[in-house]
């Protein structure tokens, strides 16, 4: 076993790290206060590679492996989750999946610009009556022999009012179940697709997340990514690597609020010390650090599985529950140790605990990553 980073995956995390000081933390207070995307500052990310850092380079992207990526999600979202998020779905759910499963002219047309960062995508699963329960989707693509016509509504769409290309998951044969699901590339700007409200959230306010409503959209046959009735198994595995992507937002929520409270911990005094040198804060600095460790290999351990072509769809979701999980026991401390400084928005660490929650819950909840978890361990 090796756990040394290469020279190339330091240079790459020591990147993510200046660009989070130096592009996202000015004003990320200011953009979660309004609900404001991070346009500027995700064109820049495009621009040093990071919106396509899997993608082969032939293909507009920086040709990277999972555990770059790994390393990358965790310094940006240490500083800025909202920003995170646009990055995982274009790399993780968006670009991954149209270089795996799009035919050349799909890559041509769409994946290049995406991996560029030059436009980015979105993922629409998700629908008012589809969550977990992702086989009972109510959107529609019915088949019209050189084209398909969407209708429907899709919830809670990250990069929503943002994206320019949109993989939309749709019924074509009710009675084939999940079988009769199709996967769509739809573009921003067709008759009939019509981007529906922004919802006001707890954390990664700065995200855009939308309900998208489909009315008769015309969309092209070939832009069906696959063989017909894919759709269902395309986003099964796109969601499996965006779940190392989501598992290392969640380590790198958890370690920036750590990084912070250490700070802190070590500034702040009382009763003629620093508050780390009581006993009770350096415990929980202790645990603090432990659980992110352990987060990090998860999600080190999954991207290594990815990279080496094996299986790491058990390895993502436990990659993905535990980091989750540690970002939200890790969040609420340094809130913590920050005391009553903690409360508010100035010392960020209020944030970060807002931000920690979504991890808990999209791109499967903790509770299917659960069952995918134990289905693995129980057949
Ligand atoms: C900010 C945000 C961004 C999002 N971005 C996207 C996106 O870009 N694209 C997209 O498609 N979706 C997106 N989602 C949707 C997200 O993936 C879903 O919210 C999530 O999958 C849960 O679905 P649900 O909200 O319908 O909850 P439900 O499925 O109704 O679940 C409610 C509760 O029941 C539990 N539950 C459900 N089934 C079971 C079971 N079998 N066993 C045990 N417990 C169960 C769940 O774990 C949860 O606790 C986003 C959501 C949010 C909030």
């Amino acid at each position: 076993m090796n756990f040394e980073l290469t020279e190339e995956h330091l240079a790459v995390q020591k990147a993510a790290r200046e660009f989070a000081q130096t592009e996202l933390l000015p004003g990320v207070i200011d953009r979660d206060e309004t609900q404001t995307f991070p346009t500027e500052q995700v064109k820049k990310m495009g621009e040093l590679g990071f919106m396509g850092m899997m993608v082969d380079q032939q293909y507009g992207g920086s040709g990277m492996d999972a555990v770059s990526y790994v390393l990358a999600m965790e310094e940006l979202s240490k500083i800025d989750a909202s920003a995170s998020v646009a990055m995982s779905v274009n790399n993780s759910l968006v670009c991954w999946g149209l270089e795996m499963y799009g035919n050349e002219a799909q890559k041509q047309k769409y994946l290049i610009r995406l991996a560029k960062g030059e436009i980015i995508g979105a993922f629409c699963l998700s629908e008012p009556e589809a969550g977990s329960d992702a086989t009972s989707q109510q959107t529609t693509a019915q088949d019209m022999g050189d084209h398909y016509l969407i209708n429907g509504t899709k919830n809670w769409i990250t990069n929503g009012s943002s994206a320019s290309v949109y993989l939309v998951i749709a019924q074509t044969h009710p009675e084939k179940k999940h079988k009769g699901i199709n996967c769509l590339i739809v573009e921003r700007g067709m008759p009939g697709f019509i981007v529906g409200k922004k919802e006001n959230k707890l954390g990664i306010r700065g995200s855009d997340t939308h309900s998208l409503m489909f009315t008769d959209v015309k969309v092209p046959k070939e832009n069906r990514i696959g063989e017909d009735g894919f759709g269902f198994n395309f986003a099964m595995n796109t969601l499996n690597g965006g779940r190392i992507g989501i598992a290392a937002q969640a380590l790198g929520i958890a370690s920036g609020a750590y990084e912070l409270a250490l700070q802190y911990s070590k500034e702040r005094k009382a009763f003629g010390k620093e508050i780390s040198r009581h006993q009770a804060i350096a415990f929980k600095l202790a645990d603090m650090a432990t659980k992110i460790e352990a987060a990090r290999l998860l999600c080190l351990q999954a991207a290594y599985l990815k990279d080496a072509h094996k299986d790491f769809a058990h390895a993502s979701a436990m990659a993905k529950l535990f980091a989750s999980q540690v970002a939200m026991e890790v969040t609420v401390e340094a809130v913590q140790i920050h005391g009553g400084y903690g409360f508010v928005k100035e010392f960020h660490v209020e944030r970060l605990m807002r931000d920690a929650k979504i991890t808990q819950i999209y791109e499967g909840t903790s509770e299917i990553q659960k069952i995918v978890i134990s289905r693995g361990i129980l057949k």
